[in-house]
């Protein structure tokens, strides 16, 4: 379905949960947030449904994501289910990768093959710091069972963070030289709790693809260097065995191409990350609506899709989202 400024929506991003069982410094309070009550979580049978009618209106991909997706119970079970829906060709997952080892065999059997990790530091005590208390040793364990397991692309997520993980590009760029992983460095986004003290804390792809031009010649992969797929524009050091991915949603929009709808934890619907426009469709949902309505309200809020975002670098112009990310689903 197209939206008045013709870009095709074809992609939701679903959270299932805004539960997490990390504490990302630039995501979330220490004390975590008020969580959602249980009831007014979407219950599985309630985001099938609103994915199968998307999938009428032209979704085609759906990712699953948080909070972290994978402290919700039955979330194997739940992506199985997603098969009976045949317009849907798509169905990937983000991740913090701290559960992944033990669900990585469930997972590729319900039918994922891609996959999003998210590693801000190759180190473990700074890994711990910026978690608050992660163990790094879990998600290196995610990340070798996936690649095991025949999981691809494996994408390890990356935000750049300046004075704690800009000293470490070149590692992580490196790491495509003999793995097949796709690194992707995003832009620290100034949204909700911690949107301004991150915006201090922002470091442009710009700077950080400098910096990895050093060590070699970043390679356009496909075409794909000019961002025709995806927001990411993605490179391959000169033989390296993986890609490197830069996602810059503060220093160049990718709003004019931008396919997306999301559907928070609690049933709303929002066609922009950054603005706090939501459609509700859980109240209609339980007072019991026919299919038709639950269309309508998604074409009104693809209709009131944004032609932009207002994020921008420069610091005296900021325009913070009140969410968390965690509860928007990145
Ligand atoms: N818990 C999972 C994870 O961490 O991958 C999935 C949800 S998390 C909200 C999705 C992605 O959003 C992660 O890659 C995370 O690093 C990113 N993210 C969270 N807050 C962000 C911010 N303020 N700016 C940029 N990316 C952010
Ligand atoms: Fe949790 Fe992901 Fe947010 Fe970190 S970025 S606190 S792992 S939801």
């Amino acid at each position: 379905m197209f939206d008045q400024y013709e870009r095709d929506i074809n992609y939701l991003r679903v959270s299932i949960t805004d539960r997490c069982n990390l504490r990302c410094t630039y995501c979330m309070p220490k004390e975590g947030l008020s969580r959602i009550g249980h009831d007014d979580i979407l219950r599985y049978e309630e985001i099938h449904r609103i994915i199968r009618v998307a999938a009428g209106l032209g979704i085609t991909k759906v990712r699953i994501t948080g909070g972290e997706p994978l402290v919700r119970r039955g979330v194997a079970e739940f992506i199985a289910s997603l098969r009976a829906i045949p317009e849907l060709k798509d169905v990937s997952l983000t991740t913090n990768g701290i559960l992944l080892d033990g669900c990585a065999e469930n997972l590729f059997a319900a039918g994922i093959r891609r996959i999003n990790i998210s590693l801000d530091s190759l180190d473990a005590e700074k890994y711990a710091r910026i978690t608050r208390g992660g163990d790094i040793r879990d998600v290196l364990r995610g990340i070798r069972k996936v690649r095991e397991t025949g999981f691809s692309p494996i994408k390890i997520n990356i935000v750049a963070i300046k004075g704690f993980n800009d000293d470490e590009v070149l590692d992580f760029a490196r790491l495509t030289l003999e793995n097949p992983y796709q690194i992707r460095f995003i832009e620290l986004m100034p949204l909700g709790h911690a949107g301004i003290e991150n915006n201090g804390r922002y470091l442009s792809n710009a700077i950080i693809r400098e910096r990895i031009e050093t060590v070699g010649r970043l390679e356009p992969v496909d075409g794909r260097g000019n961002g025709s797929d995806g927001p990411a524009r993605i490179y391959r050091l000169t033989g390296g065995a993986g890609e490197i991915g830069f996602i810059s949603p503060v220093s160049r929009h990718f709003c004019r191409t931008c396919n997306r709808l999301r559907l928070t934890a609690e049933g709303h619907l929002r066609a922009c990350l950054l603005s706090d426009d939501e459609t509700d469709l859980k109240g209609p949902l339980r007072e019991g609506c026919a299919d038709g309505e639950i269309k309508k309200l998604i074409r009104g809020a693809i209709s009131r899709k944004p032609e932009q975002h207002e994020i921008a670098c420069n610091e005296r112009h900021i325009k913070k989202c009140m969410k968390e990310m965690q509860e928007i689903g990145g």
